[in-house]
């Protein structure tokens, strides 16, 4: 209640502008959302070599088939500071509009396979505390755009340290065992886009596709606003 009063007089003070063109009323805008200049380079996930469509190269292995970064923080500085903006403010305009960048990015070719947009979960705990997930809303903004089922196929169970902070290894075995299957989701034959911010290694959205695939996913491809 005070944090609220508290955010109602400094938006007065300071209005919400737009972190690209400074307009009043939004976080980030449509229009800034439109400009964003999409990846055309992909890369491996694994190697991180350079591919057409963001495919896991034939000498890599994993339990995700491929990832696609939708820009790059070099080419639209504004697209930092609107995840960021997305991290700590509750906003599902600015939830959309970052949606809008992450459908874009996608092909539209058809599918022979069910594909089934999932987040990746925070753990409970962490989620009551900042109140929401901004994988979440991306994720919801993604399905509803590209007309695809949306679905919490996974569950977080350990309330890991903060990957940013961590090394390679570290960040491997602090994410051990650390989601599973939602009890109610059946992962048999589908593709799954797993959405998440960013990613700056790929190995939260690994382990989430190994519980995929081992649940009988057909496919699992990551899909993020940048790499971190
Ligand atoms: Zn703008
Ligand atoms: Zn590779």
């Amino acid at each position: 209640m005070l944090a609220k009063f508290k955010n109602t007089i400094l938006e007065i003070i300071f209005p919400i502008r737009c972190v690209g063109c400074r307009a009043e009323g939004e976080w980030f805008c449509g229009n800034c959302a439109a400009k964003i200049v999409a990846n055309e380079k992909q890369f491996c996930p694994i190697c991180w070599s350079e591919n057409s469509g963001g495919r896991r190269c034939e000498n890599c292995s994993s339990a995700l088939d491929g990832l696609r970064v939708a820009a790059s923080y070099r080419e639209n500085p504004e697209l930092a500071r609107a995840i960021t903006t997305l991290k700590y403010k509750f906003s599902k305009n600015l939830a959309q509009n970052l949606g809008s960048v992450l459908a874009n990015s996608i092909s539209q070719k058809n599918y022979s396979t069910e594909r089934v947009v999932v987040p990746v979960p925070l753990h409970k705990k962490r989620r009551r505390w900042r109140g929401f997930n901004q994988s979440e809303l991306l994720a919801q903004s993604v399905a509803a755009k590209l007309n695809l089922s949306l679905a919490d196929a996974l569950v977080r169970t350990k309330n890991t340290a903060q990957q940013a902070k961590l090394s390679r290894i570290e960040r491997i075995e602090n994410l051990a065992d650390a989601f599973e299957i939602a009890p109610d989701f059946d992962a048999k034959n589908k593709t799954i886009l797993l959405v998440d911010d960013v990613a700056s290694t790929a190995t939260t959205l690994i382990e989430c596709a190994k519980i995929l695939k081992k649940n009988g996913a057909r496919e699992v491809w990551g899909l993020v606003l940048a790499r971190g």
